[in-house]
């Protein structure tokens, strides 16, 4: 990520920005969930998707077929776990980044 105050790289998990030592809170930081592999049952995930995400039929769709696409974003750690652990009970592989 980049700090928001001087735009710097600063490491995902640094508490101040080594640059202009402005403190970076968690709220800056937003996770990731990246479909690396979407498994076998992709009919059930593209629909999942659909009602996890909040994205129409053709836009799940598009999610599923492409490679390592981000299904989701939130500044929310146990958020991102829940719907992780949801996509992943359907076959798919998750990573959060
Ligand atoms: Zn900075």
């Amino acid at each position: 990520m980049n700090c928001p105050n001087c735009k710097n790289p600063v490491l995902d998990n640094s508490n101040e920005c080594e640059w202009c030592g402005s403190v970076l809170t968690s709220a800056n930081k937003v996770y990731s969930l990246i479909l690396s592999d979407a498994g076998r049952q992709k009919l059930g995930l593209v629909k999942l998707i659909k009602d996890l995400v909040g994205v129409n039929l053709k836009e799940a769709r598009r999610i599923v077929d492409s490679k390592n696409s981000i299904v989701f974003t939130t500044e929310d750690f146990s958020n991102a776990e829940i719907i992780k652990n949801k996509l992943e009970n359907c076959g798919a592989s998750i990573v959060i980044k």
